[in-house]
């Protein structure tokens, strides 16, 4: 990557942030939210788990075979030639077989059936030759070759009793509550879903439906906001479009904190005449920061309104799902309880020349894909304005340069953050 060093025409901003210091103050400054609940395992989808779960049950509870077939004692297994097994009677699962297995006997069995009694090896339904005796007494001939104890599971092969399954923190995801009901834990605590105000800033904006003046535009930021905090699945309000005046943004802003754990605004957060958020955070709150070193989304506020957390977003709609993802998502998550680990990042090869100048930590839309060789490779989706949503809504990843980088060449190995569902 060719590296340049910063001039006083690029675009550092000595009051600005840099991404890293950004993160780890969010980090610093939220508290998780103290309430927890109990629910059932029917409403628990997409909660973060507030207890320890401890397993009541060895899992497998109990030897079962994991194939359909045959069960024997592995040291009646013939060493060399055939062996002929009479078949005494069926283990199906959730029918056990109830007898006890001797030798020159063997037991028809199927997966998840239990292993009877004298017996610790199956032999695969392929492997055996059935030799029809007759309507009652058949028999089976087994080739030497078999592996003591094979295609059978073992109680406790996945986990103990006693062991921790999951850890409080962990989202419920359709994985881990089967795996709770494999266990019979149908109730537990997690924690309460934050709540979050947004509403857009911006005389310009006009709601959908309505038909537009000249100099207006449909405001697309609520669309997304609400989109993305219900992926998150947290309880949001809509507090609709607020003007460019200081006194209305000030009481929704207000109104907003008193209702929710988070507060998010978007527009108004730069140093225009009509960008008041700043402003006003400072008067009625606290500002954490305001100006970050990142592309797409350098003004970005963040700070608090009494004890409720607030972002004061980019009002160009890239930025404000830039800034959303990279902050806003990690934040929700921390105040919800979730145990937040760093974004999944990989090597790519990139396909198209980048446009990059010293300064900020770009976020450039990107498309990923392999190559015929497995290579993952990345191509821009074009220019990178950030008004431009058909870039985002192109993208499936974040093309992440450093700082201090310059232009990318084609074939440059460069980072890549691959989306999650939220975008
Ligand atoms: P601002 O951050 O308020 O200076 O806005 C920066 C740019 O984003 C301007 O071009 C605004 O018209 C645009 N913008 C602000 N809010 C929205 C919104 N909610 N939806 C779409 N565009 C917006
Ligand atoms: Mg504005």
């Amino acid at each position: 990557m060719t590296k340049t060093t910063p001039s006083c025409c690029d675009e550092f901003d000595p009051n600005s942030l840099s991404f890293e210091q950004a993160l780890e103050r969010i980090q610093q400054s939220v508290q998780p939210i103290k309430g927890k609940k109990n629910v059932s395992i029917r409403e628990a989808a997409g909660h973060i788990l507030a207890q320890d779960i401890t397993s009541p049950l060895n899992i497998p509870p109990f030897i079962n075979s994991a194939m359909d077939g045959y069960a024997v004692k592995a040291e009646n297994l013939p060493q060399t030639g055939e062996q002929t097994l009479k078949v005494i009677g069926k283990s199906f699962a959730g029918v056990p077989f109830n007898g006890t297995v001797n030798a020159g006997e063997t037991v028809r069995i199927m997966t998840g059936a239990v292993v009877p009694e004298g017996t610790d090896t199956v032999i695969m339904q392929e492997h055996a030759q059935l030799i029809d005796n007759g309507a009652t007494a058949n028999s089976i001939k087994i080739g030497c070759g078999h592996r003591a104890k094979q295609n059978v599971r073992n109680p406790g092969d996945d986990f103990f009793a006693g062991d921790t399954i999951i850890k409080a923190g962990e989202r419920l995801s359709p994985a881990k509550l089967g795996l709770l009901a494999s266990v019979g834990i149908t109730e537990f605590k997690v924690t309460r879903k934050p709540v979050v105000a947004f509403f857009s800033t911006g005389d310009e904006l006009k709601g959908v439906g309505q038909a537009l003046k000249p100099g207006e535009i449909y405001d697309s930021n609520r669309y997304i906001l609400f989109g993305m905090l219900q992926k998150m699945g947290v309880d949001c309000i809509d507090m609709g479009v607020v003007a460019d005046i200081k006194e209305e943004i000030e009481t929704t802003l207000k109104e907003a904190a008193k209702i929710a754990d988070m507060v998010i605004t978007s527009g108004g957060a730069s140093v225009g005449e009509a960008d008041f958020i700043k402003i006003i955070l400072d008067e009625i709150g606290q500002v954490g920061f305001w100006k970050i070193a990142m592309k797409p989304g350098k003004p970005l506020a963040f700070g608090h309104i009494n004890d409720t957390l607030f972002f004061g977003l980019p009002g160009n709609p890239v930025s404000a799902m830039a800034t959303f993802y990279q902050f806003v998502q990690p934040c929700l998550g921390l105040l919800e309880g979730e145990t937040v680990s760093e974004p999944v990042r990989l090597q790519a090869k990139c396909m198209s020349k980048l446009k990059k100048r010293p300064g900020r930590k770009d976020f450039q839309r990107g498309v990923m894909s392999s190559d015929k060789n497995a290579q993952l490779i990345v191509d821009t989706t074009g220019i990178q304005g950030s008004h431009m949503l058909s870039s985002m809504a192109k993208a499936n990843c974040f093309i992440v340069l450093e700082c201090d980088a310059g232009d990318v060449e084609v074939g440059e190995m460069v980072e890549v953050q691959p989306f999650n569902e939220l975008i």
